[in-house]
Parts: structure tokens; sequence; C-alpha cells
């Protein structure tokens, strides 16, 4: 491990993780991990087995048999003092995630700060977890529904959200009652290592061993096997739409549950009654921010055609401003870090080949950026494409995880919509309007289509109030706030009899 890594566990009060004990193990036991920010190994660790992927499993098991019979109050408690625990450690532990995935250290804090936001939520839904009572049809019958703790909860997570998007499922399992089986990407197990440490020596201080455990390994080795584990009644995945197809294929073959939180392709539409002041940078925010790599990304921009130059204008003008600030993101001032790696950079290449092979015009960008210290890391200029004027991009329908933003333009609110709605993914969408009538359109049955629509603020940058998620290809799944926890919990319906004479539900006379 290096100097700087450990000293950031170190500051995290861990210092002799399991996970970072290799001696003696097999070479596909050992996995090096690497930063994004010069694609140096900055640690090296333990990957699962089958043998201790079922001794987790177990573990993790037999914890939920006794938090299940904690009242979830008690469990709320639990999880505040978990949101305290990473109050604390915010500074750290962003450092960690930007030096492993490469966000800039705003955005590494500010991920850090979700989960704490979401585990205040958590606390205060562990006195709400509410069920319903309905009249029944008979008298002397009360009927009702209560929610029960479901089991352990299997959670995949993606590396662009390597603490958050744990956190969402794990914070709400906890207070519904449930561990939480983690599997990390590889590109972000560190952080991984970091956030359940927290989370399990909390509980661990308040008596409860094994609520948030850890398996870390290959997709084969660990990854299809506990899609695959009937006793992982939900599976929580995030990633691509190629991960979600194959693992609400396999979770469905047992009838196992599935919550997926897959990729997006979103729009953000700009009107002829746009505020631009307001509309540019939440663009620009959108679609170079993190470098291109949140599932919410603002990908395509469609512009009315009256004031589409002018918009383009000032877009190049601000990615000229964004242009000079992309470098190492653990620096101060930086606004756009790495791509996470090498096959990153290769897609970002491809996506602005083909743009121009099919008659896309760069306005600004194209280009991988050297950065002084950084050799190794992956820097690409934001980049703004304009479709030709058929409006026909094909690349544009793919989710290239980079920041390329393609522009289109429309004469009517129908055609933008349509353009919004065209596309196989479903995650985020956003219009730039003042006009009352456009907005109330973009958000009534017959616009969006998008798990998430918003007015006048961007694609990305959801709170945690929300449920979060999308529609289509990004996978229906609903996770974070409103009533997401219900994911999280089994629901039983009782019917409680307190009369003398037996009475069937539909009038059924059997004597
Ligand atoms: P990815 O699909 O390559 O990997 C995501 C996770 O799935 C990793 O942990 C990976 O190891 C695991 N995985 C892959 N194949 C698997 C299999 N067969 N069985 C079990 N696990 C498997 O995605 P990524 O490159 O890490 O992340 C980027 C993608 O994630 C983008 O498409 C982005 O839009 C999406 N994403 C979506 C959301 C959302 O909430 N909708 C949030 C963040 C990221």
């Amino acid at each position: 491990m290096t100097h700087q890594t450990s000293q950031l566990f170190a500051q995290l009060g861990i210092s002799h993780d399991p996970r970072f004990t290799t001696t003696g193990l097999p070479p596909d036991r050992v996995h090096a991990c690497k930063s994004a920010v010069d694609g140096s190994t900055i640690a090296t660790i333990a990957l699962d087995d089958a043998a201790s992927y079922d001794a987790t499993i177990a573990r993790s098991h037999a914890a939920f048999l006794n938090w299940r019979e904690v009242p979830a109050p008690q469990r709320g408690l639990l999880v505040r003092a978990i949101g305290d625990e990473f109050r604390t450690h915010k500074d750290a532990l962003g450092r960690l995630l930007s030096l492993e995935v490469g966000k800039i250290l705003q955005e590494g804090w500010g991920e850090v700060q979700e989960t704490i936001d979401i585990a205040d939520f958590a606390v205060g839904l562990s006195r709400q977890l509410y069920g319903l009572t309905m009249p029944s049809e008979r008298e002397s019958h009360r009927l009702m529904e209560q929610w029960h703790p479901l089991g352990p909860i299997g959670v995949i997570s993606a590396f662009n959200f390597p603490n958050a998007v744990w956190a969402w499922n794990s914070m709400l399992a906890a207070v519904c009652g449930d561990t939480t089986v983690w599997k990390p990407s590889l590109l972000a197990p560190l952080t991984a290592i970091a956030s359940n440490a927290i989370a399990q020596r909390v509980s661990e201080r308040m008596g409860y061993k094994d609520l948030f455990t850890l398996v870390i390994g290959s997709d084969a080795n660990v990854g299809e096997r506990m899609v695959a584990d009937r006793r992982l009644p939900l599976i929580s995945a995030t990633g691509s739409c190629r991960m979600g197809k194959r693992v609400g294929e396999v979770v469905a073959n047992r009838l196992g549950r599935c919550l997926l939180e897959l990729g997006g392709n979103n729009a953000a539409i700009v009107d002829q009654h746009a505020d631009l002041a307001l509309a540019i940078p939440a663009i620009v925010f959108g679609a170079a921010g993190t470098a291109g790599q949140r599932c919410t990304t603002t990908r395509r921009l469609i512009v009315h055609e009256s004031i589409a130059d002018d918009v383009c204008t000032r877009l190049v003008s601000a990615y000229k401003q964004v242009h000079a600030r992309i470098g190492n993101p653990l620096e101060d001032g930086t606004l756009v870090g790495p791509l996470i790696n090498a096959r990153s950079g290769e897609g970002f290449d491809h996506a602005i080949a083909h743009a121009k092979t099919q008659g896309g015009q760069v306005l600004i960008g194209g280009s991988r950026v050297a950065v002084k210290g950084c050799e190794n890391g992956i820097y690409v200029q934001p980049t703004i494409i304009r479709a030709p004027k058929s409006n026909q991009l094909a690349i544009s329908r793919e989710e290239t995880f980079a920041p390329i933003l393609y522009v289109f333009t429309f004469k009517s609110l129908d055609e933008a919509i349509a353009m919004n709605n065209g596309v196989d993914q479903g995650l985020s969408s956003s219009i730039f309007t003042d006009s009352m009538r456009h907005a109330e359109l973009f958000l009534s049955g017959s616009g969006s289509d998008c798990g998430i629509a918003n007015v006048n603020a961007g694609t990305s940058g959801a709170e945690i109030g929300g449920a979060f998620g999308g529609e289509k290809d990004t996978g229906g799944g609903r996770e974070s706030g409103s009533d997401s926890w219900k994911a999280y919990m089994r629901r039983q319906t009782n019917t409680v009899h307190f009369g003398k004479t037996l009475k069937l539900a539909q009038g059924i006379r059997f004597d």
C-alpha cells in the first residue's frame, strides 16, 4: 500500500483490515487497486474465493436472524451512529474516493455527504415503516398490511458512485431489518473497504456483528455466484444496461427480486423561452461534471432552432473555461478529472470518431489531455458535437461514459419530447423554459418518459429525498428516498377475525 493510501486509512481509523494481507495467496486472489488520477497501484488486496464467499453469506444470514428482531426505531439509532461516523470522517473518505476513482475533491466530499443524508433519512424512516389498514367486507374482521424484514440484501455497485450507492441501499436495508452483502466494482474496492469498515465498527460497538459485509472478486467468481444465490432474496444492482440484463435474467430464473439501476442517456431540452443565464451553467455541470461519468450526465441537448446558434456559442465559451481547469482532481481549482481507465478513454475516442463519420461537427474538444504528474491517467476534453441538419446521429443513442454532449435542434415541443424519449434508456431529463405550459407538458403523462424529469434544473445531481431510478433499459428500480424502502421489506396481508361465526369472503356459503 502506498504511503498516501495508508495515511488515509489511518485517518479513517482503519489500520489492520484483513483484506490487505495478501502473502501466500495465489495470484488470482490478489488484486492491484489503481488510482484513476495517475494510473498507479495504490494498494493490493485479497479477493474472495468460493469458500470465503459462502462463509460471508452465512455470517450475513445469521446476523439477519438476530437483527430482524430488533425494533425498527432501535435499528434507526444504529444508523444514526453510522451517519455520525461518516460525518466525522467525511474529509478523509472523500479524499480516498477521489484518489481511487478520480472525482474532484468537491464531488468526493459531496458523495460522502449523500451517505450522511441518506443515513439521516433512514433514521426518520425507522419510525415510519407504515402498513395500511383497509375496511374488511366482512363484519368483525380487520384487514391490514405489515412490512417485515426481507433478508440479507445483495448490493452490486458501479465504480462511479463507490460509496453513496451502497449507502442508499444499506442504510435503508438496516432500518428495514436487513443485513447487506456488498460487492463493489473492482475499479473501486478501497472506498468500499473503508466505507464498510466504518459501518461495521459502529455496529460492533453497539453489539451487532456482520450487519454489513463485503465480498470482492471477479464477476465470474463472485458476481455471478451472488446473483444466483437463493439466500439473497433481493439483488440491488447498479451498473451498465449490459450487466443489468444479465443480472435480471439470472435473478428472475430463481424468482428472486431485483432492483436495477442501469445506464442513462439523458437529454436536456432548451426551448425558446429559456433563461439561458440559468440553463448554460446547469448544462455545463451536467455534461462535463464528473468527467461525464454519472449515470445522470447530460449527454444530449435538444435546443429550439431559433436559439441553437446562440446556445452553442455560449456553451463553447463556457467550455473554454472548463478546459483550462482539467487536471489532477486532488488539486484545488480542478473542475474536470480523469476517466476511470484506458478502456473509457478508448470509448471516448471511438464515440468521437463515429460522430464525425456520421456527420457530427465537433464544436469544441475531442482530444486527450496530458496532465503533468499524472501521465498515466486518462484525461480528455469535455466535448460538444453538433448533429447534422438531419438530426440523425446514431452514436448518440449509446451511453458513452465520458464528457461528450451532442446537440440537436427542434421546431415544436412535441418533436423535442419525442427526441428526449427516443432512446432505449430512461433515467433523467430536463427542460429549461419559462413557459408554464411547456414545463407542465414536459412533466405530464405524455411528456418525458424518464424516471426523473426536472424543470430549470439539470439532469444530474439528484437529492436523496426523492425516489431515484429510471425506466426502459435503465431497469425500472427505485432507490433512496420516498417509499423506495418497500423494496427492502416483504409485505404481509393479515386478516383478523374477532367474531364468533365463520364468514367467508365474497359471500360464499360452505355449510
Ligand atoms: P458495470 O456494469 O461494468 O459494473 C457494475 C457492477 O456490476 C460492478 O460491480 C461489476 O463488477 C458488476 N457486474 C458486472 N457483470 C456482472 C455479472 N455478470 N454478475 C454480477 N455482477 C456483475 O458498470 P460500471 O462501468 O462500473 O459503471 C458505469 C455504468 O453504471 C454506467 O452505465 C452508468 O450509467 C451506470 N450507473 C447507473 C446508476 C443508476 O443509478 N442508474 C448509477 C451509477 C452508475
